[in-house]
């Protein structure tokens, strides 16, 4: 079970990659083992074509190392977020670029598409800024992401996703930096023309009952 995971780690971080998601060693991936009492996360400062499964950290909930190389800088905020949400099993971080540009500017990405309900919201918020890797940022980031959003934005930094499994916060950090680029190539042309209220309650309501949810979810 942990060498898949951490394999599963390392092939979602050449994903990051190849679907322009990051640059470098920007982001990074965890997934939580809950029956085990372990986190398997991406190790720090290593560029993801050359993580192997070995490398990845494999981390108990208090913090302490068990295995692999040094854990992300940012494992305190990717504890806490499973400290938080006992729902969660899959937190991707990354500084893609259009969700990153609105994260610059503080600014929400409003319901100015349907795929927005992908994290379980009507706009994707802005969490403050703090130092990244600090236990400020987590507690910041974890409060502002609240007991139900699946996404948010990190103030001056990038764009966070959870899931119940790593393909479901994966995807979600795919589609809403999907999102942010349709938004922004709409708002250099003009004013994008937002959905209503009742009409993102309808999309909310669609998304928890679209695809084939329990196929998709990982097995092992
Ligand atoms: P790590 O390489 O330590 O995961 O740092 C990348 C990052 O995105 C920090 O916020
Ligand atoms: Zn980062």
């Amino acid at each position: 079970m942990t060498d898949y995971k951490r394999q599963q780690i390392a092939d979602y971080g050449r994903r990051l990659l190849a679907d322009s998601l990051t640059t470098g060693t920007g982001g990074n991936i965890s997934i939580a083992m809950r029956a085990e009492g372990l986190i398997a996360i991406s190790p720090s400062g290593i560029g993801y074509n050359e993580i192997k499964a070995k490398d990845i950290s494999l981390l108990e909930f208090d913090g302490r190392q068990l295995e692999g190389r040094p854990p992300s800088s940012e494992w305190h905020l990717h504890l806490a977020l499973y400290q938080a949400r006992p729902e969660i099993n899959a937190v991707v971080h990354t500084h893609s670029r259009f969700a990153t540009t609105f994260a610059l500017l503080h600014e929400p990405l409003p319901a100015c598409h349907y795929l927005i309900g992908v994290a379980q919201t009507k706009e994707i918020r802005v969490a403050p800024y703090a130092t990244f890797g600090t236990e400020e940022l987590a507690r910041k980031t974890v409060a502002a992401l609240g007991h139900n959003d699946r996404c948010i934005l990190m103030a001056n930094h990038g764009l966070l996703a959870v899931g119940e499994d790593l393909s479901e916060a994966y995807n979600t950090a795919l589609y809403i930096e999907e999102v942010a680029e349709l938004y922004y190539r709409a708002r250099s042309l003009g004013t994008p023309v937002l959905l209503s209220d009742a009409e993102m309650d309808e999309a909310l309501i669609r998304f928890r009952s679209y695809g084939c949810k329990p196929e998709t979810k990982d097995a092992k």
